[in-house]
């Protein structure tokens, strides 16, 4: 570029203030979504969990979780239901962690999604991107995840717009169409 700029450019000090801000707020709004359906990098024991929270967890034993008419299993993993924790969910190694009136607040399919996201995590660690296509391929080939629920759950996934959060969104939903394609419906249950 060789053109001079119009007007006098910003004092360096604010430019550099702006560029900051600018950063902190990007790292924000993607910390803002990250955080949804993240794993929790510790890895307390469920009594240990309990006792952090002082009474204000339940435990749901492994396969007795119901929402919405649908059983949600993971395995020989139980769920623990925490309404103090800043998230639809997350997991430990060892256990499902659910706010259950947040979780309420998603749809069927959504909810369906994000249980099967952090199930997910304890069989293939801490990567999103691997537990969002097991949840993907577990939705597949248990039979309830089609097309249109893959929609719904991106527009879940993607809501914000116009913004870092909004792009990471949108990449995340990418590549869980990408698994989508990749995987098997299972049989119809006769
Ligand atoms: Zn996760």
């Amino acid at each position: 570029m060789t053109a001079a700029p119009k007007g006098p450019g910003r004092p360096t000090a604010l430019r550099a203030l702006l560029a900051a801000a600018a950063f902190v707020l990007l790292l924000a709004g993607a910390a803002g979504l990250a955080r949804v359906l993240q794993f929790a990098y510790a890895t307390p024991t469920v009594s240990e969990y309990l006792e952090h929270l002082g009474g204000a967890g339940t435990v749901v034993p492994a396969g007795e979780l119901t929402y919405d008419g649908h059983n949600f299993r993971c395995g020989r993993f139980p769920t623990v239901l925490n309404a103090k924790l800043n998230d639809y969910g997350a997991a430990y190694f060892g256990f499902v962690l659910l706010n259950p009136d947040r979780f309420a607040t998603m749809s069927p399919m959504v909810k369906r999604y994000a249980y099967a996201h952090e199930c997910g995590h304890q069989y293939v660690g801490y990567d999103e991107g691997e537990a969002d296509c097991y949840a993907i391929r577990r939705g597949r080939r248990e039979g309830w995840l089609d097309r249109a629920a893959l929609e719904e759950i991106c527009g879940f996934i993607s809501r914000s717009k116009g913004d870092a959060v909004h792009a990471f969104g949108v990449r995340r939903c990418e590549m869980m169409k990408l698994c989508f394609a990749r995987s098997r419906p299972g049989r119809e249950p006769l």
